[in-house]
């Protein structure tokens, strides 16, 4: 069997648990609605209760470990490394938040005031979270994704703190999805070998606050490993030898397209305008209208979170000329609640989109090859 079909029946299985889940969430939501969230708009209020009821879903016994982190994707693999000797407090849970626009609550400051361990994704993705961590009293390890996957260059962290700057002074007037600090992709949550890092770094740290299970947190972040070892595999059979071009309106999957062998034709000048409060120039538009409406590029990828009049005119082009349109996330889908399922299902997506058939069947050329890793990996 294929890591995708094994990975389609999951899939199905979760999105009607997700849905129960889901309703059950709202439901403890509204009762959860506490004083401290007022000041927060609406839309962000629900992201520090969800964090709240997390904490409380998992009562801490006074042995378990308490780890933090600002999105649902790295609070998985904190939770596939830590088990159940770890409390994973997530801070935006809810997959209509954009994790860029998420501003911090009293309740994220007392969750990482009680924290051993706070992962966050770092390079701007997150800053108050650092922040925080780094000022509370009772301090925290942090481990920051961007400095530990090694991807970015060294002279763009010295710019970092500029780029702050602006990304504060905008945060009040401008809901814009700012990705942009010099041209590195922060998105490192979609970088493989990222992951396997973090799942090390956390792995660790779990070690050092809680000896007694070392061996436990070894064995985990082992296993977590495999099974990206067994991804990575899959993800390039995706573009292999097929000279696949995409056009994404965001950057956010950048790392992954590489692992999958998908080329990002992308133009400049779209990336550049795209960050910007202006948007994207009807020239640079028509240009990129046209990489569609001539097939140069073979798919067209969205941010499911950030839709805006611009993607859905080019989501409707690509419908138009029949270039398929991958919709990607930065937190957990409906129906997805762990990284590798993420990952799964984002690859699946791909391999569906660009081989016009269900990946499954697609595939199956290269099954042996993928069950034998995936098996190997179990
Ligand atoms: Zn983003």
């Amino acid at each position: 069997m294929s890591i995708f079909t094994q990975t389609y029946n999951k899939t199905l299985r979760y999105t009607t648990l997700g849905k129960f889940f889901g309703l059950a969430t709202v439901g403890l939501t509204t009762l959860a609605l506490t004083a401290c969230n007022q000041s927060n708009q609406t839309a962000q209020a629900p992201n520090a209760e969800k964090s709240e009821t997390a904490s409380v879903a998992t009562t801490n016994t006074g042995e378990k470990i308490t780890a933090y982190t600002s999105t649902n994707v790295w609070g998985s693999i904190i939770q596939a490394v830590g088990g159940e000797n770890v409390d994973v407090v997530i801070a935006v849970n809810d997959a209509s938040q954009d994790p860029h626009d998420y501003q911090a609550t009293a309740q994220d400051k007392l969750n990482i005031s009680k924290a051993k361990l706070v992962l966050v994704n770092g390079g701007g993705y997150d800053d108050w979270a650092t922040s925080l961590a780094k000022s509370v009293d009772n301090k925290p390890v942090i481990i920051n994704a961007v400095d530990l996957s090694g991807l970015k260059p060294a002279d763009e962290h010295e710019h970092e703190d500029k780029h702050e700057h602006e990304h504060e002074h905008k945060k009040d007037h401008d809901h814009a999805h700012h990705h942009h600090h010099g041209d590195f992709n922060e998105h490192v949550f979609f970088s493989l070998d990222t992951a396997k890092k973090v799942a090390e770094a956390v792995a660790n740290q779990l070690a050092n606050s809680d000896p007694t299970h070392k061996a436990t947190y070894e064995q985990n972040a082992k296993d977590f490993i495999g099974k990206i070892n067994a991804l990575q595999t899959t993800a390039k059979m995706v573009g292999n030898g097929k000279n696949i071009n995409a056009f994404a309106t965001e950057p956010v999957i950048g790392y992954l397209l590489d692992d999958m062998g998908i080329k990002n034709i992308t133009p400049t000048a779209y990336i550049e305008q795209s960050e910007t409060d202006a948007g994207v120039s009807v020239k640079v538009l028509n240009d990129t209208k046209t990489l569609l409406q001539n097939k140069q590029a073979q798919v067209l990828i969205v941010n499911a979170q950030t839709e805006d009049a611009t993607s859905k005119q080019l989501v409707e082009i690509a419908k138009n000329t029949g270039v398929p349109t991958v919709s990607v996330y930065e937190t957990f889908p409906t129906g997805v609640n762990n990284y590798i399922d993420f990952m799964t299902k984002t690859i699946d997506d791909f391999a569906k989109a660009v081989h016009n058939t269900p990946a499954t069947a697609s595939i199956a050329t290269a099954s042996t090859a993928i069950a034998s890793t995936a098996s190997s990996t179990k």
